[in-house]
């Protein structure tokens, strides 16, 4: 999987907001170290959490599963723009039959490791393209994809969702697929914003 991040607010404009309770905008230095204790102190420590729904990131992710686009779909305080098979499963219509342990199922299925389960994902990815080729509409033969078929979307959450997407998902609870893309995001967001974000990472190995 891939993870860019697109953009996000700055740090300045978040102290602005929050110096709006307290009118203190002579005592902001533009987003430096006096601005980032401020958020530090009354979006963590205060739990004047609702301050930090004013930083938000969006990110692209390109190559995770739909298995963990539904996982990753629970989150509501995000924005999602997913691919759509309706419209794109097409491009496997082009493609020749697939065959056991075939490299270019890689392009379309995200691989567990488990060789029989990665064996049955490239024979469900050939079925998928069989009845394509039939001539049976995307919007039927997408009912016959493979969970492990990959996916993208852009994907915006604001920071005190982004701890709590973190929290949950950085968890050895977590399905193994979303805790690398929680780890991956966390890697992404900028140096100087990260933290806000230090501590609600559960634990320091991805797997
Ligand atoms: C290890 C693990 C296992 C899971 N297993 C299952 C499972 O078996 N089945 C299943 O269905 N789900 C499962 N989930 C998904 C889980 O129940 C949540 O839907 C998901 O983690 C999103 O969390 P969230 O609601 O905190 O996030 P968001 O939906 O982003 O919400 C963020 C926060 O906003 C508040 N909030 C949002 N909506 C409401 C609301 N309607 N009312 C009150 N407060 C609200 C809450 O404080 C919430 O924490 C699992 C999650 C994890 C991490």
């Amino acid at each position: 999987m891939k993870i860019t991040l697109l953009q996000h607010t700055s740090l300045q404009t978040t102290a602005h907001a929050i110096r709006t309770c307290w009118q203190s905008f002579d005592k902001s230095d533009d987003g430096g170290k006096k601005d980032r204790e401020l958020i530090d102190r009354v979006g963590n420590r205060y739990k004047h959490s609702s301050t930090l729904e004013h930083l938000f990131y969006t990110f692209y992710i390109d190559g995770i599963s739909r298995a963990t686009l539904q996982e990753l779909s629970r989150h509501r305080i995000a924005s999602l723009s997913v691919k759509s098979t309706r419209y794109t499963i097409k491009e496997l219509k082009d493609e020749k039959p697939f065959e056991k342990f075939d490299d270019r199922a890689g392009k379309y299925c995200v691989k567990t490791g488990e060789p029989m389960v990665d064996d049955m994902s490239v024979k469900a990815l050939e079925n998928l393209r069989v009845v394509l080729k039939s001539g049976i509409s995307n919007d039927k033969a997408k009912f016959c994809m493979p969970e492990s078929y990959k996916t993208e979307l852009t994907w915006s959450i604001n920071a005190r969702s982004l701890q709590n997407f973190l929290n949950l998902r950085t968890d050895k609870a977590a399905l193994w697929e979303i805790r690398e893309l929680a780890f991956l995001i966390y890697e992404n967001i900028p140096g100087e914003h990260k933290f806000l974000f230090e501590n609600s990472l559960k634990t320091e190995k991805k797997i």
